[in-house]
């Protein structure tokens, strides 16, 4: 039997970003035992990245402002493929989660008469997002921190010991999500520390998925290395589906040069605050790409979208601030025309439309990062933006009141893991009040199912275990890459490969083979290399030891980025219309008869196992679902004459 370090706690959150640390701070208040794991230091989560703000209806700046425009602007923005029922969940309680932020110690920018600040971002109705200059992320993220940091010390008032009952594991992966052992419950999770390369189980009848996203098998992102969708695969290898992962979001504005740092985000808050797109002929373009669906809410001229940001009661916005889907198709579009700038973007430009003192102060990381990466001073020259891969929309299936995962007792998800709140693409800032609404919904849901089975436990039904046998093959899982060159006939046929070799290959074919513009031949096409990648990725090797070994960390990676990315290229391949941020050049048009159609993955082996290396038909089974139908006072919230653009004629009937 493996040797393994083994810990028994009430719920185990996976994650600490906004998401995870929300979920930790419940579920320790509601009595229970909580362990946090994540893969790099605490307190440095893709959360903190986060810049423009977060979405509240708080109606600080415009009082006309409320739930129900919040809910309506995220239907329009997902183009009518959310889960109706996190939505209004989300509308309904994000200001609750950004005022008890400030209760914990949040510092946001403030209006002249003291209220949050809120500004403006595509698709938002009115100013709406709660920030703090353009560094909104780190301040949700420390104030968490000093959360839990102060609950820890009401535990070592309590108890003598300051993780009695919320102790955070730092840098240490988990690989896999043990059930009992009839395999149906959650009963923990096994995973390494990154830095001895020691194994670890910790058993707990409650797992929070809070792992974030994909970004990472795409060459060009924002993201950051620890977005390998790890949550989203463990949840399949765990028996869970997967929904809506066609729906990748590509961020109109990363930088495009230098090539290093190509992807890097440039946050929406630029064109929030005033400023415009132009191509290389200086032509403020946004102003030809207002599909039909949002005619009547953008302005038609260049003087009624500047008048706005005066006087937004009485002209319609800029089409700069489109939902991201439409503004990235139309850089994509102008550069592709040759209109584009000379390193393959186009012009956003902040430096004509406000004085640099207050760029410096609205904008403090944007002009630091342009000054620092690409030495361009954004207070006196445009900046070079185009798109990035920034977001999955798509993810773990789950129950909206409780954020459980279907079909898997004991597992939940939260935060960027988790599918269906923001159906086709999801508007800015509506992510960090996903991850405080949900986070706070799935730690109280964890812990009262901790609860529940405390209670049987102590009746008639065991408290669920792993056995040794899973555990023993999750252990040769993950030390497979150290012998890979022919270690093992059986399932090694070649020499070993590089992971890094691999991983370059998956992101190339992602971008370019499902990327911002898709189309069935080319899709085909990533799901052929894709099997082949799988094959080879059985093979990845390395060298050296477990102690804090890279290329031995993204050779376990890569089981997961090639799982996520076999969704994503199978279902944008079914899926035969445009809609949000999954756009197909052969089918270009939204179709109203796929509307109520979700698309779900699940594992093809139900026994949880990735497909065998020569398996040619995939690991991916793909299902068609119908959508809940939308609530009749919700759909209330509509004009007729809008939903007939979404609805098909049958639900426009019932
Ligand atoms: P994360 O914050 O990414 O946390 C994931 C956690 O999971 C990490 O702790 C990681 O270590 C851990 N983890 C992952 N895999 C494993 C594993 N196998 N084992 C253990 N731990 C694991 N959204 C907005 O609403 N407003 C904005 O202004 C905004 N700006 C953004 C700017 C940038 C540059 C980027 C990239 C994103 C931005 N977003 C914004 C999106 C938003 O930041 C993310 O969607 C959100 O932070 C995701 O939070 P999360 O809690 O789900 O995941």
């Amino acid at each position: 039997m493996t040797q393994v370090e083994r810990q028994s706690w009430d719920v185990v959150v996976i994650g600490a970003g906004g998401a995870g640390l929300r979920a930790a701070i419940e579920a320790r208040e509601q009595g229970k035992r909580c362990a946090v794991i994540c893969k790099s230091l605490f307190g440095k989560a893709h959360t903190v990245m986060a810049e423009g703000g977060i979405a509240a209806s708080m109606g600080n700046v415009n009082e006309g402002d409320n739930w129900q425009v919040h809910f309506r602007d995220t239907m329009r923005g997902g183009k009518f493929l959310n889960h109706w029922r996190m939505a209004e969940l989300h509308a309904q309680e994000a200001p609750d989660r950004v005022w008890e932020l400030e209760t914990w110690g949040a510092l946001f920018d403030r209006t002249p008469d003291g209220k949050i600040s809120q500004r403006n971002f595509g698709g938002h109705e009115y100013p709406r997002l709660a920030h703090v200059g353009d560094r909104t992320g780190l301040e949700l993220i420390r104030t968490l921190q000093q959360k839990i940091v102060s609950l820890q010390q009401e535990d070592k008032a309590e108890f003598g010991d300051y993780e009695a009952r919320l102790k955070v594991f730092q840098e240490c992966t988990v690989t896999r999500v043990l059930k009992d052992e009839a395999g149906e419950r959650v009963a923990g999770v096994f995973g390494y520390e990154r830095e001895s390369g020691r194994f670890f189980t910790i058993e707990a009848p409650a797992v929070v998925l809070a792992t974030g996203g994909i970004g990472k098998s795409f060459k060009v992102t924002s993201n950051s290395w620890e977005y390998t969708g790890d949550g989203h695969a463990l949840a399949l290898l765990a028996g869970a589906p997967l929904v809506n992962m066609e729906f990748v979001q590509f961020h109109p504005t990363g930088m495009v040069w230098p090539p290093s740092v190509k992807g890097i985000l440039v946050t929406e808050s630029v064109r929030g605050d005033g400023g415009v797109l132009r191509n290389s002929e200086g032509k403020r373009f946004m102003f030809d790409y207002i599909p039909d669906v949002f005619k009547e809410k953008y302005a038609q001229t260049e003087d009624e979208g500047d008048r706005w940001y005066e006087d937004p009661d009485h002209n319609r916005r800029p089409p700069e601030l489109l939902p991201r889907d439409e503004v990235a198709r139309a850089i994509n579009s102008e550069v592709k025309a040759g209109r584009g700038s000379p390193h393959g973007g186009v012009f956003l430009d902040v430096s004509t439309r406000m004085p640099a003192e207050v760029i410096k102060r609205r904008l403090p990381s944007m002009h630091h990062q342009f000054k620092e990466l690409a030495d361009v001073d954004i207070t006196a020259e445009p900046m070079e933006v185009g798109p990035t891969c920034h977001y999955v929309m798509g993810g773990v299936d789950v129950d909206p009141d409780t954020t459980a995962a279907t079909g898997v007792p004991g597992l939940f998800a939260a935060g960027e893991v988790a599918g269906g709140m923001h159906g086709s693409n999801r508007l800015g800032g509506n992510s960090l009040s996903d991850l405080l609404v949900f986070g706070r919904r799935a730690g109280l849901h964890a812990a009262r199912y901790a609860e529940e089975t405390a209670a049987k436990t102590a009746t008639a039904e065991p408290r669920p275990t792993p056995d040794d046998a899973q555990i023993d093959l999750a252990a040769a899982e993950a030390l497979r890459p150290f012998s890979a060159e022919g270690g093992d006939p059986a399932r090694s046929t070649g020499p070993a490969e590089n992971p890094y070799t691999l991983h370059q290959e998956l992101q190339q074919t992602m971008n370019d083979l499902v990327g911002i513009i898709r189309k069935a031949g080319e899709m085909e096409e990533a799901l052929h290399r894709l099997t082949a990648l799988r094959v080879r990725a059985r093979r990845a090797g390395v060298e050296g030891h477990r102690q804090f070994n890279p290329g031995w960390h993204l050779a376990i990676d890569l089981r997961n980025m090639l799982l996520v990315s076999e969704c994503v290229a199978r279902a944008a391949l079914e899926r035969t219309e445009s809609r949000g941020g999954h756009t197909r050049d052969d089918y270009p048009e939204m179709d109203r008869e796929w509307r109520p159609v979700n698309l779900v993955c699940r594992l093809a082996d139900p026994s949880g196992e990735p497909a065998a290396p020569d398996a040619r038909q995939g690991q991916i089974r793909l299902e068609r679902r119908l959508t809940p139908p939308i609530r009749p006072d919700l759909l209330g919230l509509f004009e007729k004459d809008e939903l007939v653009k979404y609805l098909t004629d049958e639900e426009l009937t019932q």
